[in-house]
């Protein structure tokens, strides 16, 4: 079998209820769009460790149709590292991810293809009427990490979060070269791009089961896009710190001579002194907790664990 034009990655974390829906819409399009033997397709799958019967599901999807493979992680190990796992064997030109909850709908794709053939080395998806879909709970992260990334990464993009998104070959694999543990797998490819392009996407409600990002998941994204992407927490500690000195030195000119003035008002003087001294106590532990989340960092690439383990590869021979 010759390399596919179209290579689709899906990662999957207990989707039972979405996959059979998923499949059926994907192949459908998959046989309208990309029928032709030189658009050959092919669809990869990361199961990411899900303790539902996804993975059968898969595996049978696997042993009907040559053109799907099914890369079995040996636990859960997130979302874009399950894309990685999936990257690590695909073989198409031009490569799409997406989301197996059906929020990104699998028509969509042949737009963002048509879009790469412009000769983009990415694309991604901009979701529209994304406020009436998702609960506010679950945008505002969104926007605010869309915002920070927009200013750390310096590449002007309307909507980082979408996983529907083409990339070409050369950028998969120099993402695959990335040894770093912790990537948000669209600000990686931008770095790496030189011609991005945005297309408007549809977006549904989660067809079925729950959103696998708690709040926590979320605020452990955006550390990874502020430290991974950027030095410049880092220098704003130092900024802060100056402004923070000239500040308190302001302050304590002021107080000699407020004390010089009225020797006797005394009592509010330890209040005040209070309040600056929380402050500087509170601006320390971000200033500790920045560093501390730099050094972590650090010391996971140090150990240089891998990323995942792959257990097994389901495709026919
Ligand atoms: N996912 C995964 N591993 C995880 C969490 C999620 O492979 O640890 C997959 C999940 O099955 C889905 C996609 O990543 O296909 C997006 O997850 P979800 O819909 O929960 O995220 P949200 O849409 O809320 O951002
Ligand atoms: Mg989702």
């Amino acid at each position: 079998m010759s390399n596919p034009y179209l290579s689709i990655v899906i990662p999957i974390f207990n989707e039972e209820e979405n996959i059979p829906v998923l499949w059926e819409r994907l192949s459908r399009m998959l046989q309208e769009s990309f029928a032709t033997p030189e658009r050959g397709w092919e669809v990869v799958f990361t199961d990411d460790g899900s303790r539902d019967r996804s993975l059968e599901m898969l595996k049978a999807i696997a042993a009907e149709e040559p053109r799907v493979s099914v890369v079995e992680f040996n636990r859960n190990y997130g979302q874009h590292s399950a894309i990685f796992g999936a990257f690590s064997i695909v073989a198409g030109e031009i490569i799409v991810t997406l989301d197996a909850d059906l929020q990104n709908p699998p028509e969509e794709i042949p737009k963002l293809v048509a879009k790469m053939e412009e000769g983009f080395d990415v694309v991604g998806g901009w979701r529209q009427g994304r406020m009436d879909n998702d609960s506010l709970f679950r945008t505002l992260p969104s926007k605010i990490v869309n915002a920070v990334t927009r200013k750390t990464t310096g590449v002007k993009l309307n909507d980082y979060g979408c996983m529907l998104r083409a990339y070409r070959r050369e950028i998969v694999d120099a993402m695959l070269q990335c040894k770093e543990r912790s990537s948000f797998i669209p600000a990686l490819a931008n770095s790496f791009a030189k011609r991005i392009a945005e297309v408007p996407v549809g977006h549904a409600e989660r067809a079925a089961g729950e959103s696998k990002y708690g709040l926590w998941k979320l605020i452990n994204l955006q550390f990874d896009l502020l430290t991974s992407f950027s030095l410049l927490p880092l220098q704003m500690l130092s900024v802060i710190g100056v402004l923070i000195a000239i500040l308190g030195f302001v302050l304590f000119l002021g107080l000699v001579a407020y004390r010089f003035l009225h020797p006797e008002g005394t009592a509010q003087g330890v209040f005040t002194l209070f309040a600056i001294l929380f402050f500087f106590v509170g601006c320390q532990f971000v200033a500790f907790g920045l560093l501390g989340e730099y050094i972590g960092r650090i010391y996971q690439e140090v150990r240089d664990r891998p990323r995942f383990v792959v257990k097994r590869i389901h495709k026919q021979l």
